[in-house]
């Protein structure tokens, strides 16, 4: 198995297993594809920081013109140090803080999208005593069902983010009354890993007709942020929607109204594009089950117990053609670190390299170091050189946070 030109292999010579590895032409790809798909319509692309926030990803896209979708002061401070200008970044998330609304005022971000009234107050506050006028956008919860896992469907009414469409008229005039803020656009975004385009239909045909009545109150709207979500194929001979039908559908919907478009596409540019490879440890043939126990554990990558996520497996190296049903394990002390229960695999041995597929996103980003496991590299490839873009700890530097106390 190869990432680009280089096999996994010779990698896993160098690097102790487990480490995630990336393709950086398959990011490009994906990026490129989004401008590509997108051209007809003034669009920034604001790629989902949260979904991969290496350095080295996100010089990447800044460097192919990329903005950012940032939700919280940290993610800010990564898209500003790896030159993704501020200009080019919005600000998500429903929690904001006075710290971190001031420190993105301070840079002159485009967009704050504000999750509520208390948190209009405060930017129009910070930004009255900065001297400035916050951009906004509205995001409005369109109560359309994103058919995808409960965690991550966003545009429901009983989830805490966006302010409903019928409330949002209000809110909008309260905006527009507070002197720190300038009304430019509206927000959505109703999930992640949609794998149908129907409830993009929705919403995006509610965001339309909302357009206009913002417009017939007054308000200055030129900017439509349609958030990001498109779903990628983690099965097999699966087909993902593809990004040029989501194109059309947002041209279609929202094209008339003549606003620029911000896309905020975080998995579906980095799902594909990265590995996480590991090790088999012991082949454990237990009374009702054979486990293959490898060197990742949920703490890597939590996925599959968080959100049932499947991942398809593969050995990095073919070297049998039996099959075995595994039940596919880390070496977390918790029944939940499991990648996949009686999987028909081909017949591993201890010491075998096997490859985790579709880890580029939401993987190294949520990983901890539960169990004091240090965390696992990241690698990426381009062509037939790769470079560690993250590097493990050493023990010595995890166990060194913690603090004796003096009296103790
Ligand atoms: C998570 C998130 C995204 C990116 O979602 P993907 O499914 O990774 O494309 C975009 N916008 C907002 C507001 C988000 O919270």
């Amino acid at each position: 198995m190869h990432v680009e030109n280089v096999s996994i292999a010779s990698i896993a010579k160098d690097i102790p297993t487990p480490f995630y590895c990336y393709s950086y032409s398959a990011i490009k790809e994906n990026y490129l594809a989004y401008k590509r798909t997108f051209s007809q319509q003034d669009t920034l692309i604001c790629y989902a920081v949260k979904a991969n926030a290496n350095q080295a990803i996100l010089k990447s896209l800044a460097n192919l013109g990329a903005g950012a979708d940032v939700v919280s002061e940290g993610e800010i401070r990564r898209a500003l140090q790896a030159g993704i200008p501020a200009n080019k970044i919005v600000f998500s998330g429903v929690a904001k803080t006075r710290d971190e609304i001031a420190y993105a005022l301070v840079h002159n971000i485009l967009q704050f999208n504000v999750e509520s009234e208390p948190e209009l107050a405060l930017i129009s506050e910070i930004a009255s005593a900065q001297n400035k006028v916050a951009g906004i956008s509205i995001r409005i919860n369109p109560n359309v069902c994103a058919n995808t896992h409960a965690k991550i469907t966003t545009g429901k009414s009983e989830n805490k983010f966006g302010i409903p469409i019928a409330k949002a008229q209000s809110v909008y005039q309260y905006a527009a009354s507070l002197p720190g803020i300038k009304v430019q656009g509206v927000d959505v975004h109703i999930g992640s890993q949609l794998t149908d385009l129907e409830p993009y239909k929705q919403a995006f045909s509610k965001v339309a007709e909302f357009v206009a009545v913002l417009r017939s109150d007054g308000h200055n709207i030129s900017i439509i942020d349609i958030g990001g979500g498109l779903g990628i194929d983690y099965h097999e001979n699966e087909t993902p929607p593809n990004k040029e039908e989501y194109a059309q559908i947002a041209q279609e919907l929202l094209g008339h109204l003549g606003c620029k478009i911000i896309v905020e596409p975080g998995r579906s540019i980095l799902g594909n594009a990265g590995i996480l490879v590991s090790s088999v440890v012991y082949i454990k043939k237990g009374e009702a089950r054979q486990f293959l126990i490898i060197d990742a554990g949920m703490n890597d990558l939590i996925r599959p117990s968080m959100y049932d996520a499947y991942h398809q497996i593969k050995p990095v190296e073919h070297t049998t053609n039996t099959s075995t049903f595994y039940d596919v394990v880390g070496p977390v002390c918790e029944t939940g670190d499991t990648f996949t229960k009686q999987r028909e695999l081909p017949t591993a041995q201890a010491g075998d390299l096997i490859a985790i597929l579709s880890c580029g996103a939401y993987g190294s980003v949520m990983s901890s170091t539960y169990n004091t496991r240090l965390s696992a590299p990241e690698i990426m490839v381009k062509e037939n050189q790769y470079s560690v873009i993250k590097s493990r700890p050493s023990y010595e530097e995890v166990i060194e946070q913690d603090i004796i106390p003096h009296w103790l």
